[in-house]
């Protein structure tokens, strides 16, 4: 508006305002796609290493918009939560997740269990679980089919819903993991608080297994922890077969990564399963 001062804060105000119009247009877009079916979950298969067969899978959002293209969820998950769009996000994911599976249980595929992203503030809604039932007989599915992948940064939320619906949740017998474990919080206590049944070893660490042999030392006392509270502890990021190795010779049950498959739309993931059963 005040475009008339000095032309170098005229041209950072309509620099401001681009960046803005730019925002406001990808946030009208987000809205339209949640209702418009133009996002979509794709799925990464989680490999039992002891068993070499599938353990379940991840699913992970998708955008593409037909003027903007592909649209990476590390742009608009953050942009979802910025407008309000998060827990309708989450819901969808929820939904959608859980027909699919229904879907590959109809068509005879062997695929024992998804997992949702979730963020903070879908715990914010004490409806949640209810819901979450709901979705579940809707889809002739058990609580044991799904699992809610968390991060910590639920522990710095402050809404006083989210312990309970957390709880409630466990309750019903839905599983939780601990995404990107190992980055974010300094204490380990919350552990003993937070009905978590996996963790999942954040891929940076996988990343720096070949040349740190600090990273090699935290897998290994991360897996430790997890298996002294009996939890299931998954290793992301897997993209090479020494990694894998790694993994494998300290015990870890479950990997996940570009080396076993990237995430895929569901028709391709029934292609990958179909081949490797083969095999
Ligand atoms: P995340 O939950 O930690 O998901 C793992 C990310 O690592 C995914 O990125 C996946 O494509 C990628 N990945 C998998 N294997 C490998 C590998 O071997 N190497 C490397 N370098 N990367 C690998 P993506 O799909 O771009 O998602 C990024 C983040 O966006 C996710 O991180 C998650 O935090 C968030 N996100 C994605 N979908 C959803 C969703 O439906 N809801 C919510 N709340 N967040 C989501
Ligand atoms: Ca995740
Ligand atoms: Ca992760
Ligand atoms: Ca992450």
């Amino acid at each position: 508006a005040k475009s008339k001062g000095r032309s170098g804060f005229s041209f950072f105000s309509s620099e401001m305002n681009r960046l803005a119009q730019e925002r406001l247009a990808l946030e009208n877009a987000l809205r339209k796609a949640l209702q418009a079916q133009e996002l979509h979950l794709h799925y990464q298969p989680q490999i039992d290493l002891a068993t070499g067969r599938l353990y379940g899978v991840e699913a992970l959002a998708r955008w593409t918009h037909a003027e903007f293209g592909d649209i990476s969820p590390a742009r608009f998950i953050p942009l979802a939560e910025e407008c309000g769009l998060i827990a309708d996000l989450g819901r969808w994911a929820l939904n959608q997740a859980c027909q699919q599976l229904a879907q590959w249980r109809a068509q005879g595929l062997e695929v024992p269990a998804v997992s949702v992203n979730l963020s903070p503030t879908s715990f914010h809604n004490l409806d949640l679980p209810r819901m979450i039932v709901d979705t579940l007989d809707r889809n002739a599915l058990v609580p044991q089919d799904l699992t809610l992948e968390l991060t910590e940064s639920i522990l710095l939320d402050t809404n006083p819903c989210t312990m309970q619906t957390i709880e409630e949740v466990h309750a019903r017998g839905v599983r939780l993991s601990m995404d990107d474990f190992g980055t974010g919080y300094s204490s380990l206590s919350y552990l003993r608080r937070l009905p978590v049944s996996e963790l999942k070893l954040d891929r940076s660490f996988v990343a720096d297994l070949e040349y740190d042999e600090a990273a090699r030392a935290l897998s290994s006392a991360i897996l430790g922890i997890g298996k002294s509270l009996y939890l299931t502890v998954v290793a992301e990021g897997v993209e090479t077969p020494t990694q894998n190795q790694m993994l494998r010779e300290q015990g870890y049950p479950v990997a996940q990564g570009y080396l076993f498959s990237r995430p895929l739309p569901p028709e391709e993931l029934e292609r990958w399963l179909a081949e490797r059963q083969v095999s």
